[in-house]
């Protein structure tokens, strides 16, 4: 285990680290706006078309604040901003910008509890893992990249590289601190400036951060927020001045930004869905396997691009492993994200919640067996108790299409080729888990599923220093590692 990863955690894995008031009062950490402007040229700058839209509380259904939405001029402005702020960024000594990125990951990681509340607040992810798994995750990319500003010669072994420019990032409502930090870290890092767009739903800690950027002066224009939709989303990635696009979402918009810059030279990484397969073998220590099932598919009530949403267990032990899953499920506490003891909060929209029931909905006319855990969900907001399917087949569309939800649906398998076939009938390939007291058969797993990551053993565990990224229909390119360094630079030869 690396240094790094010490300090990142996964699921259910609590540190008592900050002792938290009740709900109310942890609210009071964080002093919200009532509005919020773009970030442009260091500034907050009201959007050209005086819109604004509103983000709510998942949880709560109340109105958070207002939001800027930025459209094709904002969008120009900010990319201009950018590109002056980027000549300058990269005339400076790498010694001298990678100063301003430690002070950079200093001031979020003594901002962490601000904005782990306001991350669950405005997407209704529970506490205890905004505080003890995105926000250590967001410090561990800052403060990991900035260690490489001042030695990128070495991590591209002496050959000629220059910075790409512009920098146009897209990222979704699941993560939305931490993707920005994936975004951010390694752009800035390779000399470059950028123009990120946060999910609709979640643009709070995205404008948090623009206030960070601003009090601890780093160059004004090397970091802009553009808030907005599809549409602010279209206009920066398909902006003519924007050199690199890297996307964090659904497939469908990853291949529609694909085929509208197609031709245009601009360099594109797409992070899209995943549909996991974490597969169990009858040799497994199944407690363990257990809590790896559960971390794997509940955690962020399931709205991970690598949830281990489809669970494929061997025959011979899926009886008494379905049951251990069922007991550990009713002990689940479904309710306020701010609530310390929370496991599963609150469905990030309404959309989502619809995509869900619609999801789960085909399970049951199709015949999966559905169970749900028993628990009493709150009358305001968006939620979802755990729920899981026995009795799926590959036809079934809770088998192939992403659910994004809690939802998890049981396959089986006799053998390890059935299992490594069944694995790989998807579309998707970015995460995969194999669970065994053997370390041959691990391997041997490892070396067949089609997947960027397998764990084994374990689940969504993750570390800034080792690249994330899928194939097939996940998409294209790393982030993270010194492999996700080479998507923000142009290399010689
Ligand atoms: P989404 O694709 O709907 O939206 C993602 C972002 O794209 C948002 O900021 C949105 O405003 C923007 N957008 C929408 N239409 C656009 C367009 N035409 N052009 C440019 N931008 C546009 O995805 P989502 O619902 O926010 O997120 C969930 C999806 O993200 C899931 O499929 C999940 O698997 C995926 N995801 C993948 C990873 C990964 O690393 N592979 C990580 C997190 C989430």
């Amino acid at each position: 285990m690396t240094e790094a990863s010490k300090t990142t955690g996964s699921l259910f894995e609590f540190g008592s680290k900050w002792d938290y008031a009740p709900a109310p009062e942890a609210r009071d950490w964080v002093k919200l706006q009532s509005r919020y402007e773009l970030f442009i040229g260091g500034k907050f700058v009201a959007p050209h078309s005086g819109r604004y839209f509103q983000t709510v509380s998942p949880s709560t259904e109340e109105v958070l604040a207002e939001v800027a939405e930025a459209d094709e001029a904002d969008v120009d402005a900010a990319v201009a901003a950018a590109e002056e702020a980027q000549r300058a960024w990269v005339a400076l000594r790498p010694s001298e910008r990678a100063k301003y990125m430690f002070r950079l990951a200093r001031a979020v990681q003594e901002r962490s509890r601000e904005l782990a509340i306001l991350e669950s607040l405005d997407g209704g992810k529970p506490i205890k893992e905004s505080r003890d798994v995105d926000l250590p995750l967001v410090c561990a990319h800052l403060f990991y990249h900035a260690g490489w500003a001042d030695k990128l010669d070495l991590a591209f072994q002496g050959r000629a590289w220059r910075p790409l420019g512009v920098a146009g990032q897209i990222i979704p409502w699941n993560f939305p601190l931490l993707m920005a930090a994936w975004k951010i870290a390694p752009a800035l890092a390779c000399g470059n400036a950028v123009v990120l767009k946060p999910a609709e739903t979640t643009p709070l800690t995205a404008l948090h951060l623009a206030r960070i950027c601003q009090e601890i002066e780093l160059p004004p224009g090397l970091v802009n927020i553009v808030t907005g939709a599809g549409t602010t989303g279209a206009a920066l990635a398909s902006h003519a001045r924007v050199k690199k696009v890297a996307f964090t979402g659904s497939t469908d918009v990853g291949r529609k930004i694909q085929s509208a810059i197609a031709g245009s030279g601009k360099k594109l990484t797409l992070e899209l869905g995943g549909k996991a397969a974490n597969v169990v073998f009858g040799d497994a220590a199944l407690d363990q396997a257990v809590e790896g099932i559960i971390g794997g598919i509940f955690f962020n009530q399931g709205h991970v691009c690598c949830a281990g949403s489809r669970l494929l267990v061997e025959e011979s032990v899926a009886e008494e492993l379905i049951a251990k899953l069922k007991d550990r499920m009713r002990t689940l506490r479904v309710g306020d994200p701010l609530d310390k003891n929370t496991d599963v909060g609150a469905i990030n929209s309404k959309a989502q919640l619809e995509t869900i029931r619609g999801l789960v909905r085909s399970g049951e006319e199709e015949g999966a067996e559905r169970w749900s855990a028993p628990c009493e969900l709150p009358g305001k907001g968006f939620w979802f108790s755990p729920t899981i399917f026995t009795g799926v087949t590959n036809t079934h569309r809770i088998a192939r299409e992403e659910i994004f939800g809690p939802v998890l649906s049981v396959l089986t398998f006799r053998t390890a080729e059935e299992a490594v076939e069944k694995a790989n009938n998807t579309m998707y390939g970015l995460s995969a888990g194999v669970w065994t007291s053997k370390g041959s058969k691990s391997f041997w797993m490892a070396q067949r599923l089609r997947a960027g990551v397998v764990w084994a053993n374990t689940f969504n565990k993750f570390d800034p220093t080792a690249p994330f990224g899928g194939i097939k229909e996940s998409g294209f390119g790393r982030e993270g590692g010194r492999h996700g360094l080479n998507a923000y630079v142009e290399i010689e030869g």
